[in-house]
C-alpha cells in the first residue's frame, strides 16, 4: 500500500518492535515524518525509517502517563505543525485464567491497552479538531471480538477499544477526523513467540489461510486507513487474521 503522505506526520505508539515498527516503516515509505513512542529505545526503528528518507523522532515515554501524552501533542504541534495520523498500537498481555488472575494483571492490561488509548486520543483530538483533519487507527485484536480462555483482561481491553473506536468515530466525524480499528489475528511477533508450540499449532489449524500474519500485513491495513482511499471509512474494524473471524 502506498500513498503520498509527504508533509504529514504520524505518531506510532509501541514503535520499538513488532507491529509498531512495521507501521512506522510503512508510513515512512509513504513519506510521512514519524514520531515513535515507546518505553524502550527505538534505535532499530529509527534506522529503518531513516533508510526510507523520512524523519524519525523517538520519544521514550509511557503511554499511560496522561501529562506526558499532552506534552507530546503540544510538541507535535509546535515542532511538526500538527499530527495527521495517530496510531495507538502499544499493548501488553498478562494472561491468566480467571480463577488465578491477580487484580494487578487485570489493571495493567486495561491501563495500557485501553485507558492509555483514551488518554493519547484525547491529547491529540484537540489539535486534530482544530485542523479539521486527522486519521486515528487503534490496534485492537480479534480476541476483543471472539474472546479467549486465559485472556479475559486482554479481551475486555480490546473489546472496549473497539467500542471506544466506534464512539469516538461518531464524535469526531463532524470535524473531518476518521477513527478506525485494525484487529490482528495471530501475528508473528515477540508477543506471540512466547506461546507454547502446541498452542501455536492449534491456532494455525483454525486459520483458513494456513499461515500466521506478519507485522507488515497489519501495517498495510493501517496505511490503507490513513490513505485518501479510505477517506469515507470511519468507525470500522478491519480484521487482519487470515480469515480466522468471519
Ligand atoms: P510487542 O512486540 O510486544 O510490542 C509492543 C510494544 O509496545 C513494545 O515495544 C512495548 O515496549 C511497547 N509498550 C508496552 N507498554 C508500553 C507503554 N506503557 N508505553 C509505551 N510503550 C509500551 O507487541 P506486538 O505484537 O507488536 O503488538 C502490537 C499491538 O498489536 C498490541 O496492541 C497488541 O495487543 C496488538 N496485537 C498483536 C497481535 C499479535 O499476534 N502479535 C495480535 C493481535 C493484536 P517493550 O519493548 O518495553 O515491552
Amino acid at each position: 500500500m502506498s500513498f503520498d503522505a509527504q508533509g504529514k506526520a504520524a505518531v506510532v505508539t509501541g514503535a520499538s518492535r513488532g507491529i509498531g515498527r512495521a507501521i512506522a516503516v510503512v508510513l515512512a515509505r509513504c513519506g510521512a515524518r514519524v514520531v515513535g513512542v515507546d518505553i524502550s529505545p527505538m534505535d532499530e526503528t529509527a534506522g529503518l525509517v531513516k533508510e526510507t528518507g523520512s524523519s524519525f523522532f523517538g520519544k521514550i515515554m509511557d503511554v499511560t502517563d496522561g501529562e506526558q501524552n499532552k506534552s507530546l501533542a503540544q510538541w507535535c504541534v509546535s515542532e511538526l505543525g500538527g499530527i495527521e495520523f495517530l496510531i495507538n498500537n502499544a499493548g501488553i498481555t498478562r494472561d491468566n485464567l480467571l480463577i488465578r488472575m491477580k487484580p494487578d494483571e487485570w489493571d495493567s492490561v486495561l491501563d495500557v491497552d485501553l485507558r492509555a488509548v483514551f488518554l493519547m486520543t484525547q491529547a491529540f483530538a484537540r489539535p486534530m479538531m482544530k485542523a479539521r483533519t486527522g486519521r486515528i487507527v487503534n490496534i485492537a485484536s480479534v480476541i476483543g471480538l471472539m474472546g479467549n480462555a486465559g485472556q479475559s483482561n486482554y479481551a475486555a481491553a480490546k473489546g472496549g477499544l473497539i467500542a471506544f473506536t466506534k464512539s469516538i468515530a461518531k464524535e469526531l466525524a463532524p470535524r473531518g477526523i476518521t477513527v478506525n480499528a485494525v484487529a490482528p489475528g495471530f501475528i508473528e511477533t515477540s508477543m506471540t513467540a512466547a506461546l507454547e508450540v502446541d498452542v501455536q499449532e492449534k491456532y494455525l489449524s483454525a486459520i483458513p489461510l494456513r499461515r500466521f500474519g506478519s507485522p507488515d500485513d497489519v501495517a498495510q491495513a493501517v496505511a490503507f486507513l490513513c490513505s485518501p482511499a479510505a477517506a469515507y471509512i470511519s468507525g470500522q474494524v478491519i480484521n487482519v487474521d487470515g480469515g480466522l473471524v468471519m
